[in-house]
């Protein structure tokens, strides 16, 4: 994976040469931060106090990692063992903040990627929040109520020592909604006999959560595709988009492609995915999957003129904007060729790291707004911290309000990626945009706070 590290100074290949020798069975991780390095090298050649203060070394290796054992009684009775983590990466712009999955495919390499993202996306939010990421390898698929509650409890039962409202603040992610975050919170208040609405993010709107918290993380994704689109002089209005995913991100992306005039036509989930070329039903997708918890294949049972294909990717569909919105490297260059190929104009990452870097190289080779996720889907961590404002001030936002500084602040989002991407000599390139701006405001946080 080094050979495009080349051309960078030695001591950039040095920190990736040692987060591979000391990472070797994380190719997740090593993946995001061989992204972010190679896109920085613009902000280390014009900042090197940067690499004399020793910023990567640090900024590669997380401040703290928890592991832990999650046991609990399944239905039948019989004991099941999980593996829990937190990876706290950086707390230099705030106190910890990034979500918790809960999906069999978690491990420490995972969480760690997720996490090391984290620290530049909310860096980019401007919001004041430092980056962490956790989970368990968990399945909730299938799992009684009963089930999840005790998991949850069990989990929070070890996870609470390292949380707090000015250390660590989780929120959801992937296998962890409105039902698994009820249950974490109950048990934190138990256990700590302390109501501290600011150590959640996501919470019910009824106790303590915040009004578009939910709609936050596909919102803001739209949002960003319009902001990309009209520096082009184009807009929404009257395209094909196409969504990955049937979750929290795709719902919500869906939703609000509607409301800026285009028509979303896919939906997926890790079985399949259908295609509707008369507009995705938002209200009967969210009936079977968020009140059913059903296949996204029963979509296009109920729905006339909807067709399922299984066991593939809703890539080969031609759209003008795509939005990949379930996982990481859920779209490799053959989904890009097909995309590009059908007339893709915009792609937004809805997930994190859901293209691959040969997919992303193909988009921009071609010339296609391509918005990673640390930009296009930072409006869900952004509207968390707006959540700890709220809860902080005991105040709360009205929806159309809080909806309004969600698009506020991704307008300041694209902006930033825009001008850095300028500023760096690479204009339009949101990556190098994203990473850059982002990554400054780390490393001058990390060079006034010293050696930590
Ligand atoms: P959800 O659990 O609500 O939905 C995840 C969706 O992705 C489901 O449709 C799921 O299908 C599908 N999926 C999961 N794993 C795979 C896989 N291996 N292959 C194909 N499809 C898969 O999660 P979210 O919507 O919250 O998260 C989606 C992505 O967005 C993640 O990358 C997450 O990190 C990112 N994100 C989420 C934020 C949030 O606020 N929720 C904030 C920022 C980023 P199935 O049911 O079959 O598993």
């Amino acid at each position: 994976m080094t050979d495009t590290l080349v051309a960078l100074p030695t001591p950039v290949r040095d920190v990736f040469d040692t987060v591979q020798s000391r990472n070797p069975h994380e190719p997740e991780f090593q993946q995001a931060v061989h992204e972010v390095l190679e896109s920085i090298a613009p902000v280390l050649e014009a900042h090197p106090e940067f690499v004399d203060g020793g910023i990567l070394e640090r900024i590669v290796e997380p401040e703290r990692q928890i592991m832990f054992r999650v046991p609990w009684v399944d239905d039948t009775g019989r004991l099941q063992v999980n593996r829990g983590y937190r990876v706290q990466f950086s707390s230099v712009l705030g106190p910890y903040k990034g979500g918790l999955r809960f999906h069999p495919s978690v491990n420490l390499s995972i969480i760690k990627f997720l996490g090391f993202e984290q620290i530049f996306k909310n860096a980019l939010t401007g919001q004041g929040i430092g980056g962490a990421k956790g989970g368990s390898d968990f399945d909730p698929h299938g799992r009684s109520d009963a089930e999840i509650m005790r998991f949850c409890q069990s989990f929070m039962s070890e996870l609470y020592r390292h949380l707090g409202e000015h250390t660590d603040v989780p929120a959801g992610d992937i296998g962890v909604g409105a039902r698994e975050i009820g249950y974490l919170f109950g048990q934190y208040r138990k256990i700590t006999n302390r109501h501290e609405s600011g150590m959640f993010t996501g919470k019910g709107v009824q106790w303590g959560g915040a009004e578009v918290r939910t709609e936050a993380t596909g919102y803001g994704a739209v949002f960003f595709v319009q902001e990309m689109l009209a520096v082009r002089g184009s807009s929404l209005e009257g395209s094909r988009v196409s969504v990955s995913g049937s979750g929290n991100v795709a719902t919500y992306a869906i939703k609000k492609a509607w409301q800026l005039g285009a028509t979303p036509v896919t939906a997926s989930d890790s079985s399949g995915y259908v295609v509707d070329d008369e507009g995705i039903d938002v209200d009967l997708l969210r009936q079977i999957k968020e009140v059913e918890r059903g296949r996204i294949s029963e979509y296009a049972a109920r729905r006339p003129g909807a067709r399922y294909i299984e066991g593939a990717r809703p890539w080969q569909v031609p759209v003008d904007v795509a939005i990949p919105s379930a996982t990481q490297n859920e779209l490799d260059a053959d989904d890009a060729r097909a995309l590009i190929a059908g007339g893709v104009r915009a792609v937004a990452e809805g997930a994190n790291m859901p293209c691959t870097p040969a997919a992303v190289e193909a988009f921009q080779a071609a010339e296609v707004l391509f918005a990673p996720g640390k930009a296009a889907n930072a409006g869900g961590v952004a509207t968390s911290a707006l959540e700890m404002s709220q809860n902080a001030s005991r105040q709360r936002w009205s929806f159309d309000d809080s909806e309004a500084r969600l698009r506020s602040i991704m307008k300041d989002v694209h902006d930033a990626a825009f001008d850095a991407a300028a500023r760096y000599g690479r204009p339009g390139d949101y990556v190098v945009g994203a990473n850059s701006a982002g990554f400054e405001r780390v490393a001058h946080a990390m060079l006034a706070q010293g050696v930590i």
